[in-house]
This record gives C-alpha cells, sequence and structure tokens, in this order.
C-alpha cells in the first residue's frame, strides 16, 4: 500500500506535505510529525477530518459560558461541513457562511452583528491555518451574545479557535500514524511472506530431484496451512514416494476445480453453499512447457480468511517451474546414461562379426542394461524351421524351439510389435514358457528387426511386477535397432566369407577352404580322409560336346558328390575337373563306400554319360607327420594309380593298403 491509499480513508487522495525526503531524516520522529502538514491540494478532502476534529474538540471542556454559543465550522471555500442541525435548524446558515467568506477574503477574524427576536448577538468567523505554510484550510465561527462579546468575548474564541486546530492536527497525527503503522504492518508481512517464498524458492531449486521437488512443495504449503488436506495429482511422473502425490484421475466430475485449474492452468475455486462449510483449491502446477499436475487443497471457511492467493499460486509456479527444471535435468540424464549405454553396447557387438558373439554380447549387456532378471534372445532358424532360443540366463530354456506366434516371444515375433507388460498374473492373455519358468511378473519384449524383416525377438523379464518404466521399454527398442544392425552386419560377413569360399560354378566349396578347414580339422580331430574325384577323359568330353556342355556335366558330377556326402563333411573344387570331399573323423573303409557310392551315381546319372576315378588317403593322429600336403599328395597318387588302371575306379593310397585297387574299371 502506498502513502497515497493509506490517506484514501481520510477523503481521497489526501497528500502530505513533508518538507523533507522521508522520516528517515530526522532523528527525532515526533518533530518529524510534527512537520508534517496538510497543503492546498489536500482541502478539498479533509473535510471528514476537520468534521471529526470539530466534534471532538466540541466534547471538550470549554468556559462555560462559550458552552452556550453556537458554534459552526466551515472548509477552505467557506462552505459549512458541520452544520449540527439538530441544534441550530440551520437559521443562520447564511449568515455563517457570509462571515467566513469575509475572512477568507481578509485571512482574518471577521465580526457581524446580528439581530434576533430584538436580541444582538456577534457572528465571529475565525480562519484555520496549516501549521506550516499557514494557509485557511478551515474557518471556525460563533455566534455569541453582544454583551458577551463585549466582555472579552472575543478573545475567548480566538483561544478556543488555536484548540480548534491543536485538535485538528491531533487528529490528523493520530490517523496519519495509524496508517503508518497499518503500512508497516503490511510491508512487514509481506516481507515475512517474501522471506517464506524466497526460501521455498531455494529449497526447492536446491533439489535436482523430481521427487525431492514434490516433496519440498507439498510439505511447504501443508506447514503454512496446517489445517488444509492436501493432494497433488500429477498428470504423468506420479511414481513418487510421498504418499500425497496421486496421479491424475482420467475422468474428472463437471465442474472440478482441479480440472478447472489443470485446463486453464489458474487457480480454481469452489466454495460449499452452506455457512461453516469447506472452500476447495485447485492450484496449477506449472511450468514453461505446460501443466504438469494440480494441487487440490481442501479447508473449512474459516481458515480460508488466511489464505493468500497470490502468494499460493507463486508458491505454484515456482514449484511448477523447478519441477520442470528437475525433470529436464533427469531427462538429460536419462538421455546421457542412455547414450552411453547404446554406444557401450555397440562397440561390444562391432567387437565381433560372428552371430554367435553378438547374441551372446547383446544377452550380456541387456541384462546388465536393464537391471533385468531373466534375458531372452529368440532368433529364427530356417534350417529347423522355429524360433531357437539363441540366448538366455534360464539355462533350461537355452536352445529350445518356438513355433512363431506361440507365447509371448512367438507373438512379439509375427506381429512385430514390442510388448509391455507390468504384471503378468493380471493381463498378459498368452501363456509364456520364460514367465512361467522363471516365475516373472514384469516384461518388455521388442521384435528383433534385421534389415527390415524381423528375425526374431528380445525379451526382458523381472519377477517383481511394475518392474519396467516406459523409458526402459523405449529404451529396449532403440537397443534392439543395434542389434539387429550388428546381428544384419554379421549375416552380410557370412555371407561374404560364404562367396569367397565358394566355386563360382560348381558351389563347392574352394579350395583355400577345403585347405584351411582340413588343416584346422587336423590340429583337432584324431583320423579324416581326403577323396580326390577326377572325371576321366574329360578332354574328351569337351572335345566332344562343347566346352559348355562340359561345364554342365562337372555341375551335375558336383550335385552327385554334394548329395553323397554326410553334413558335416566338405566338398570342394579341387581345381579343373577335380573334386574333393574330406571325410572329418572317417576312416580310408567307411570313405571307400563313399567313393564308390559317387563312382557309381556319376555312371548311372551323368547325361552324357561320364565316369569318375577316386583317390583316397586318410590320416592319423599316429601318423609321423601329419599335413595338407601329404594327404592331397596321397590322395593324387592314388588317383594317378586310378587312371593308370583304367580309370572308373577307387584306389586307396598304398601307404594304407599297399597300393591295394579296390576297384577295378569294369570294363578292363
Ligand atoms: P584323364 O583325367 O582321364 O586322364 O583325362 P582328362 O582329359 O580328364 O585329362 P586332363 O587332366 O589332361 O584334362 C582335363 C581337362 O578338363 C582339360 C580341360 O579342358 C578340362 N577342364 C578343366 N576344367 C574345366 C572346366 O571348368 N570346364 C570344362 N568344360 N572343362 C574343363
Ligand atoms: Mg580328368
Ligand atoms: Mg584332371
Amino acid at each position: 500500500m502506498s502513502e497515497q491509499e493509506a490517506y484514501g480513508r481520510m477523503g481521497g487522495r489526501m497528500l502530505l506535505q513533508d518538507t523533507k525526503q522521508s522520516s528517515g531524516d530526522y532523528e527525532d520522529p515526533a518533530a518529524w510529525l510534527k512537520e508534517t502538514d496538510i497543503v492546498s491540494h489536500d482541502f478539498p478532502y479533509a473535510a471528514s477530518l476537520i468534521a471529526e476534529s470539530f466534534k471532538e474538540w466540541r466534547g471538550q471542556a470549554a468556559p462555560s459560558f462559550a458552552q452556550s454559543w453556537e458554534w459552526c465550522v466551515l472548509n477552505f471555500e467557506g462552505k459549512i461541513i458541520d452544520p449540527m442541525y439538530e441544534f441550530r435548524q440551520g437559521r443562520w446558515d447564511e449568515k455563517w457562511e457570509e462571515a467566513a467568506q469575509a475572512s477568507l477574503l481578509t485571512g482574518g477574524v471577521h465580526a457581524a452583528a446580528l439581530q434576533e427576536d430584538g436580541q444582538s448577538f456577534v457572528l465571529l468567523a475565525m480562519p484555520v491555518f496549516t501549521r506550516g505554510h499557514r494557509e485557511i484550510f478551515a474557518v471556525l465561527s460563533c455566534v455569541m451574545p453582544a454583551e458577551q462579546y463585549a466582555e472579552g468575548g472575543r478573545h475567548t474564541a480566538e483561544a478556543m479557535s488555536m484548540h480548534f486546530q491543536t485538535c485538528f492536527y491531533h487528529s490528523f497525527e493520530h490517523v496519519f500514524v495509524s496508517d503508518l503503522a497499518g503500512i508497516h504492518m503490511h510491508a512487514e508481512r509481506e516481507a515475512s511472506r517474501r522471506s517464506l517464498l524466497f526460501q521455498i524458492v531455494q529449497r526447492m531449486h536446491d533439489n535436482i530431484d523430481v521427487d525431492a521437488v514434490l516433496t519440498e512443495v507439498i510439505d511447504s504449503i501443508a506447514a503454512m496451512y496446517p489445517g488444509a488436506k492436501l493432494d497433488l495429482f500429477m498428470s504423468q511422473d506420479h511414481r513418487s514416494a510421498h504418499p500425497q502425490v496421486k496421479p491424475l484421475p482420467l475422468r474428472w466430475a463437471g465442474n472440478d476445480v482441479c480440472a478447472r485449474a489443470f485446463k486453464d492452468g489458474r487457480v480454481s475455486l469452489h466454495s460449499g453453499h452452506e455457512a461453516g462449510s469447506t472452500v476447495e483449491l485447485g492450484l496449477p502446477l506449472g511450468g514453461k512447457q505446460g501443466v504438469y499436475g494440480v494441487f487440490h487443497m481442501v479447508m473449512d471457511k474459516s481458515s480460508y480468511r488466511e489464505v493468500d492467493l497470490n502468494f499460493l499460486s507463486m508458491v505454484a509456479d515456482t514449484a511448477g517451474t523447478a519441477f520442470e527444471n528437475a525433470k529436464l535435468y533427469e531427462r538429460s540424464n536419462q538421455l546421457i546414461r542412455e547414450l552411453r549405454m547404446s554406444n557401450e553396447l555397440t562397440q561390444r557387438l562391432n567387437q565381433s562379426l560372428r552371430l554367435g558373439d553378438i547374441f551372446q554380447f547383446a544377452f550380456e549387456e541387456l541384462l546388465g542394461m536393464f537391471e533385468a532378471d531373466y534375458c531372452c534372445i529368440l532368433h529364427m532358424s530356417e534350417e529347423k524351421g522355429g524360433l531357437e532360443v539363441i540366448a538366455c540366463n534360464h539355462h533350461q530354456l537355452l536352445n529350445e524351439m518356438i513355433e512363431a506366434g506361440q507365447g509371448l516371444g512367438g507373438k512379439v515375433y509375427v506381429t512385430g510389435e514390442p510388448l509391455f507388460l507390468s504384471d503378468y498374473k493380471y493381463g498378459a492373455g498368452e501363456k509364456s514358457k520364460l514367465m512361467e519358468a522363471t516365475g516373472s511378473q514384469s516384461l518388455i519384449a521388442t521384435p528383433l528387426s534385421v534389415g527390415g524383416e524381423v528375425r526374431g525377438a528380445i525379451m526382458l523379464a523381472h519377477r517383481s511386477p511394475h518392474f519396467f518404466s516406459y523409458d526402459s521399454y523405449r529404451l529396449l527398442q532403440a537397443m534392439a535397432g543395434h542389434i539387429g544392425l550388428a546381428v544384419g552386419n554379421a549375416r552380410l560377413h557370412a555371407e561374404v566369407r560364404r562367396l569367397a569360399n565358394r566355386d563360382s560354378l560348381t558351389g563347392l566349396f574352394a579350395r583355400h577352404y577345403l585347405d584351411e578347414e582340413i588343416k584346422e580339422r587336423q590340429s583337432k580331430d584324431f583320423c579324416g580322409t581326403l577323396i580326390v574325384v577326377d572325371i576321366d577323359q574329360f578332354k574328351m568330353v569337351n572335345d566332344t560336346y562343347g566346352h559348355q556342355k562340359g561345364d554342365k556335366i562337372l555341375k551335375q558330377v558336383s550335385e552327385i558328390v554334394k548329395s553323397s556326402i554326410r553334413q558335416g563333411d566338405i566338398a570342394a573344387r579341387w581345381g579343373g575337373e577335380e573334386l574333393a570331399v574330406y571325410l572329418p573323423q572317417l576312416g580310408v573303409q567307411q570313405a571307400v563306400y563313399v567313393g564308390e557310392r559317387i563312382r557309381k551315381r556319376v555312371m548311372g546319372e551323368t547325361e552324357p554319360r561320364v565316369t569318375v576315378s577316386c583317390g583316397i588317403a586318410e590320416w592319423s593322429w599316429t601318423d609321423e607327420r601329419v599335413s595338407v600336403e601329404s594327404l592331397f599328395y596321397r590322395a593324387d597318387m592314388a588317383l594317378y594309380e586310378a587312371k593308370n588302371n583304367g580309370r572308373n575306379q577307387v584306389v586307396i593310397d598304398n601307404k594304407n593298403l599297399n597300393g591295394e585297387i579296390y576297384s577295378k574299371n569294369p570294363w578292363a
């Protein structure tokens, strides 16, 4: 409240004439007060104070003869302020005002003679001066019998007029001081509220934790209004440790204060109609980016009188901003954490291009990153015809096959949609092996897409319900993207490797691959056998049918070789029209059957018909020298033998069977 407002009650606009700047310039406040005065601007508003002081002055002791005189007070324009009709009934009103005008004109006391009912009176109009600049702000008048006037009544009247002035200033100072006290009290209240607000703001902004901000604001308001029932409804992030923080209801009653406050972002009020009932308040918790929740206060009407809505909404605004800041801080921390984790994951994934490693790394990283109890990765295997559990820390499930569409993982694979389950018991709708076997309640799952095609599913489970947050659900999807990329790279790499290891004409392995594989096997296995297969008189075939036909025959023979061996055996194009088959862990005796099968089938199935000769050699860990070169050399020797013996036959390396020819040329 400004000083001007404080003086409003004196009649509207009363100004203070203060010669010095403010009370602070005076050592003695009383002296300062004495110099405080009214000036001509204030006169139009001083009427009520003049009237009041006039009444007070009249009530005070005056000489007994003077009490019978009639008195009247007039304003600075000579108009009667307090006619006191009950005594005077307006009989001299014109005279009062005439005399006052005269007194105002001369600036001195004006006396006028009056006659009534044959009696003589004197009307005295006495100017009342301001104490500072001696301006006339009122005229005090009285009518006394003429004889009393002659006996010194005039002096008495003038003394009484002085007294009136003193009375006026007494009232003036009283009003002034009490208004000053009012201002002071108001300022003090304001200051204490500001300091309270400041403390709240400081405490709230000290907190960078969302929950702490909410707790702080609830506690602050609760401390200010102990009688009020207080709740905080949050539109999100309502998972707070504080019992008074609740989720915003999905449905509101039509004119709910909270709904209004939330929608309008302004304080909303509802008071009961009956006396003694309660008042309901909705205070929005808003920041720059929106409204996050609503404080709901219920208190009875009597305590509501104490409530300062401005102040409360300032507290709520502060809380909104603090909440927003804490939220942003939390969010940026979360983003940094996610970035770091995704960085670590991709780094780890990039350490290897082997599919098996990728799944293993992904599995380990995800378990740690999400603090999940269980992680399970499903991968579609075409050979096995279903989803294979390729990584899982519940070991009974590892390598288990799941049909597409079966269980939760199968559903995620088929629909290509992620899944978020807070409580398996209520609302899975689908039986899940993982959830049942591990006794888990929470699940987040996402499809694993590789090159835009769903190739599997990733599932993370926890035994407690409501364990995963929406953020982790989202994060898992982001991570699945990285894993999908790594899996895609590994598959591409494997494909490139496969192509590099293959012969393009026959589709058999290339010679270098066979060399490497045999070398690798020789370092691990006990034994193995190599069959070298060479088409007989192939030059002639080419000459007869042309090179293209020759190629076709070569392909036919290759197909026969491929389909005559076991899965683990390796068939390769050794060079030209020579093929080779390595049979791991197989002795020469069984290898002969394989060679024979190939020889017979080539003879029977090729068109135009060709024959092949085979040379067989085996190695075993008991050999003095085990090497790829010597194995080939010996197989080649046996082949040479077969050619020499008339072709279309299988010959075993003589080191093993003293050059025994196993099969004779049926035409020889
Ligand atoms: P044999 O092995 O029975 O002693 O007689 P051969 O005629 O098969 O012997 P040789 O090793 O002298 O000749 C191999 C021929 O195979 C030479 C070449 O024309 C043919 N040849 C090698 N590679 C290919 C190929 O990729 N396609 C075709 N059409 N012919 C090939
Ligand atoms: Mg040949
Ligand atoms: Mg040859």
